[in-house]
């Protein structure tokens, strides 16, 4: 199933959408508005983990007992996106397909490596963004749950980021669990939310941290934009992964 018209565009929260039309970003000839299909809106068990639906609210995640139960570095992260008032309206649907790389849920979804389920298939949220804005949705198919699978008992979290004022998007940020593997995503550092790969694998032994560090900022590749050179952001990266690292492994049991 996906939208008939062609040129159809679909509108959630409209927390991101609205100002690119405001700005004339993008001018599409029908908007379709999902945000009433109240069938898109819970948080549920699954198998221990979580499915979530496309139009739960942020501010919704950020208060949801389940998420803080079982997904505690989601529930950190929720209150940095954006103010309260842009999250009583946007929802985990239109920020993982708007695809920004600075957000924090698509790196989150990277992070808890999510499935994404939309109206034709699953896709892993590794395999989801393409590049900035953009991820692998095809026209008119729409994303209807984001599932999260259970972390292992006594995993470590952490989510760290630098923005210039509370509520701007982050110039840099950092996602990590540590358990019996280690997970680094990175957002506003390179044309996607990023898995640090190369990066986790030195984790085995946290006394490596200038190794570590190092790696991390030579994995990611930033922009540099009004706001920060590429090489502030880089060594953002580094910062916020040591500290991320750190956070994680204390939390960890
Ligand atoms: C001032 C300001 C500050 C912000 N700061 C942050 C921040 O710090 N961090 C952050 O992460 N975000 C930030 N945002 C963005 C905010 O989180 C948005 O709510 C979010 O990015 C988009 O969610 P939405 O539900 O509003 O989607 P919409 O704006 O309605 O849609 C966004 C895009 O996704 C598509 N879409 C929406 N839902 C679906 C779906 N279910 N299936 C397929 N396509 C869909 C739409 O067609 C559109 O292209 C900020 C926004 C503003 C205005």
């Amino acid at each position: 199933m996906a939208l008939a018209d062609d040129d159809a565009v679909i509108l959630a929260g409209g927390q991101s959408l609205v100002p690119m039309l405001n700005f004339r970003l993008f001018t599409p000839t029908r908007l379709v508005d999902i945000t009433r299909i109240a069938d898109l809106d819970y948080i549920k068990d699954w198998n221990g983990g979580l499915r979530i639906g496309a139009l739960t609210r942020h501010h919704t995640l950020e208060t949801s007992s389940l998420v803080k139960e079982r997904f505690p570095v989601l529930r950190a992260a929720m209150p940095l996106v954006a103010h309260l008032a842009i999250r009583n309206r946007g929802t985990i649907g239109g920020s993982l397909c708007h695809a920004d790389p600075a957000a924090e849920l698509p790196g989150l979804a990277l992070l808890l490596e999510a499935e994404l389920q939309t109206t034709k298939r699953t896709i892993a949220a590794a395999d989801f963004y393409e590049g900035t804005l953009t991820s692998v949705l095809e026209q008119g198919e729409i994303l209807t749950e984001i599932r999260l699978p259970a972390l292992p008992v006594g995993t470590g979290w952490a989510f760290e980021e630098f923005s210039r004022r509370s509520g701007d998007f982050a110039l840099a940020g950092v996602g990590v669990l540590v358990g019996s593997e280690t997970r680094i995503t990175a957002i506003g550092a390179d044309e996607t939310p990023i898995r640090l790969k190369r990066t986790e694998a030195l984790c085995t032994d946290l006394s490596n941290m200038d190794a570590i560090v190092q790696s991390a900022r030579e994995e990611v590749s930033p922009n540099s934009d009004l706001h920060g050179s590429a090489d502030y952001r880089r060594h953002l990266i580094g910062v916020l992964t040591k500290r991320a690292l750190t956070e994680a492994s204390e939390r960890a049991e």
